[in-house]
């Protein structure tokens, strides 16, 4: 006899598990999960962990903020699980060209109730010792209740307080394929140990979103994109723990790990992505490119001369899924009844994780919710209507990362 579930949600990364736990606690009796390999097995398993309110876009800035409360009562509010979340602070550097941005966006963030304000050099200085050279640096903005998670550990607590709640979590388990029914509406997926009957599919595959979808004559304008980080060691008289740091001019993010004397940065210049680009997330085996480690231990250097001689203990690499607005796509999908999806979030998706559980659990169950019309902003069509999300603010090289 064939299986059945409520809601299959395939893809066991931190949004997919926050989408089965949020649709488990609003009651949907029987939620699967199903996951190809292990949890956390794409973006996920890899990312730095970064969680700032800071975005140009007001609706962006806004989940962030729901996202960060649920981050610092995350115990809490799911179970009493452990998202690794430090509240180290996060500091952002921008140059002269970036002044007037900065401070608009700090204002505007000021009115929605977030927690920052411009900072002095000197305020950096005291937290971060002889840490940073802050020379080039034209404004700086603060915002205490940031900082950073663990996005394996987090999706694991999701995943967990799912399971808890009702939840089935199947690793091992990949979706080979969709069964419509004659109206073309959803009617189960293929896994290798058989078909499950469902009414409903959440498609939260990550940097696999575009193959995943062509089978249903979809496209996902989603781009599988390496992104590396270079881990340093510092030296005991720079070894205190420090905050986050955005810095804009070099484009990369730099942050510490709590229990050890490490040094993490990632690059967020928009202009390598095109060269780091995969035709399929399958072809991702874990390879760094050549010369950008360096590159990024280079704009470590310079941002932190104290940092020259420190040993680096490991470079590596994971993996993005970009949108070409470098948005997510959350949205019902008309085209195939019973199809929603939460993909492509673009290398800052762990930090908005628990609010969009929430949010696409109610665009299932509740569709007139008025907390959901805000998702409109991430419809898949706005590709073809050639209407990208475009913040009101920008910074000068940043893109819409920011
Ligand atoms: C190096 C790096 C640094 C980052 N830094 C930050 C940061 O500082 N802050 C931040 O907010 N974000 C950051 N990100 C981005 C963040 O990690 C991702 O946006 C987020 O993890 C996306 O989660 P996801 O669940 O959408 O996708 P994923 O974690 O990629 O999960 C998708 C899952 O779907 C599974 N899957 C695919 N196809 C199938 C199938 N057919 N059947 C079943 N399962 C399938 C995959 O195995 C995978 O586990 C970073 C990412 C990287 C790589």
């Amino acid at each position: 006899m064939t299986e059945t579930a409520d809601i299959v949600v395939v893809g066991g990364g931190c949004i997919g598990a926050s989408i089965a736990l949020h649709l488990a606690e609003k009651g949907v009796k029987k939620v699967i999960l199903l996951e190809q390999k292990q949890l956390a097995n794409g973006a996920s398993g890899k990312g730095i962990g970064i969680i700032r309110t800071h975005y140009t876009h007001p609706v962006l800035a806004k989940l962030a903020q729901q996202s960060l409360q649920l981050f610092h009562h995350f115990g809490e509010r799911f179970g009493g699980y452990d998202a690794g979340f430090h509240a180290c602070g996060y500091f952002v550097l921008v140059g002269e060209a970036d002044v007037e941005t900065l401070h608009q966006v700090v204002a505007m963030h000021q009115q929605m109730g977030i927690r920052v304000d411009l900072a002095e050099a000197q305020q950096l200085q005291q937290v971060c010792g002889p840490l940073l050279d802050l020379s080039d640096v034209a404004a700086i903005a603060y915002e205490p209740d940031s900082g950073y998670g663990s996005p394996p550990q987090t999706t694991a607590a999701l995943a967990q307080r799912a399971s808890d709640l009702g939840a089935e979590i199947r690793t091992e388990t990949p979706v080979l394929g969709i069964n419509l029914d004659a109206e073309g509406r959803i009617e189960g997926v293929v896994t290798p140990q058989g078909a499950i009957h469902t009414r409903t599919v959440v498609d939260c595959v990550g940097p696999w979103a575009r193959q995943f979808a062509t089978q249903l004559g979809l496209e996902f304008p989603v781009t599988p994109i390496v992104e590396h980080v270079v881990v340093v060691e510092r030296p005991t008289e720079v070894a205190t723990v420090h905050p986050v740091v955005s810095d804009l001019i070099n484009l990369c993010y730099i942050r510490s790990d709590a229990e050890q004397p490490y040094t993490r940065i990632g690059n967020s210049d928009p202009k390598y992505h095109a060269q780091f680009a995969l035709s399929d997330a399958e072809q991702f085996q874990g390879q760094l490119f050549p010369d950008i480690c360096d590159k990024l231990h280079q704009k470590l250097i310079r941002r932190c001369p104290s940092l020259t001689h420190a040993p680096i203990t490991e470079t590596y690499s994971g993996i993005w899924g970009v949108t070409p607005d470098y948005q997510p796509i959350i949205d019902r999908l008309d085209d195939v009844p019973g199809l929603y999806c939460a993909v492509g979030f673009s290398g800052h998706g762990y930090k908005l994780s628990p609010v969009v559980g929430d949010l696409v659990s109610r665009l299932i169950l509740e569709p007139m919710n008025e907390s959901v019309e805000l998702l409109h902003l991430f419809r898949y069509r706005r590709f073809q209507e050639n209407d990208w999300i475009k913040a009101p603010l920008s910074y000068a090289q940043a893109r819409g990362l920011r």
